[in-house]
């Protein structure tokens, strides 16, 4: 058997192009959307996704702004960049790339942001919106999931779901929205046992881990839908040669660019066991920038678009 590959580069075009018009008669009516995106120091992870974000609003016609400080700032300095980002009409979400230096106290960063400007959905108050399944922003690569599930026309409700990983920004809002579409969730992490046996119950099993090629065949039910959401960047030739024993071509992707990137589930034999899968690259990645547009495009419309308060009668 061979998966069915999401396509999530597919999915991306098809949001992006959902807004483009809201976009444009936003931009017409009033002004177009406006994103903040606080990039610290010189990570160069961070800054390629930086750049990402910023591509994506630049094709949809969303304002950017890019703030750059140094590595060495101080937590008082970026709440006092954040206040101003909250406090300004032209903006509409603030982004704080992660992981931050050291030095500075993310948790109070994260606290700082409005939550109404929250793209990231990572605000406490909006983590609880989606606990209550209340309106608010939603974490990205999770909402990206979900819009790939219905998109695909993969059923949730009723089915098994098993996600791996329980971190704040993937695993557990992940876990929330399969349980607000009626799925039967379990969430596993690095102290489950049995690990591949829980994975082995799924009809929809996400791996949000962090570990290449972790999830092999016997952790797969024959036919599940399977969703990769792990970035790995390999560059040890001998991991690389075990993963691909079977696939040797792929190892000239190593031997020409000095790395390769990996998911968390095996991607010899996930897609010999998988009914569908999301490839790595090219599944979940390209979904998360297009939720991060439709959050600030929302953002945009209930600040702009919101009906004036009704006059006192008294
Ligand atoms: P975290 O490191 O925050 O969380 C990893 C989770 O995996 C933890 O809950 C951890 O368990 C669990 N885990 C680790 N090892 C094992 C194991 N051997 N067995 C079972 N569970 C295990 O990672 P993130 O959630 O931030 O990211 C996960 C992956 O997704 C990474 O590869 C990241 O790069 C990628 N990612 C991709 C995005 C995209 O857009 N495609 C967006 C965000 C992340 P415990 O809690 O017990 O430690």
């Amino acid at each position: 058997m061979s998966a069915r590959l999401l396509d999530g580069k597919k999915i991306r075009d098809q949001i992006l192009a959902e807004l483009a018009p809201q976009v444009h008669s936003l931009a017409a009516a009033h002004r177009p959307p406006g994103l903040a995106v606080i990039l610290v120091g010189d990570n160069p992870a961070s800054a390629i996704y930086v750049r990402s974000k910023v591509a994506a609003c630049h094709e949809l016609g969303i304002h950017s702004e890019q703030l750059t400080p140094p590595a060495s700032i101080s937590t008082s300095e970026l709440l006092s960049l954040i206040d101003n980002l909250n406090r300004r009409d032209d903006i509409d979400g603030i982004l704080v790339q992660m992981p931050l230096p050291p030095q500075i106290d993310s948790r109070a960063v994260l606290l700082a942001i409005r939550p109404d400007k929250d793209v990231d959905g990572f605000h406490p108050f909006n983590v609880g919106n989606l606990v209550a399944g209340s309106p608010g922003p939603r974490a990205c690569t999770p909402a990206g999931i979900m819009e790939m599930l219905l998109r695909y026309d993969i059923p949730v409700e009723g089915r098994r779901a098993v996600v791996v990983g329980r971190s704040d920004i993937v695993g557990k809002p992940m876990a929330l929205m399969l349980l607000h579409r009626n799925a039967t969730v379990t969430i596993c992490h690095s102290r489950t046992p049995g690990l591949a046996a829980e994975c082995r119950r799924a009809d929809i099993l996400v791996a949000a881990i962090g570990k290449p090629a972790l999830i092999t065949a016997d952790f797969i039910q024959p036919g599940a839908t399977v969703i990769d959401v792990g970035m790995n960047r390999i560059t040890d030739p001998a991991l690389a040669a075990r993963i691909f024993a079977r696939r040797p071509d792929r190892l000239t992707q190593l031997a020409a660019k000095g790395s390769i990137l990996i998911g968390d589930v095996h991607p010899v034999e996930g897609p010999e066991v998988a009914g569908a899968l999301t490839p790595v690259p090219g599944g979940v990645g390209p979904l998360t920038i297009a939720m991060l547009m439709s959050n600030t495009v929302r953002s945009a419309e209930s600040r702009l678009l919101a009906a004036p308060a009704a006059p006192c009668s008294s």
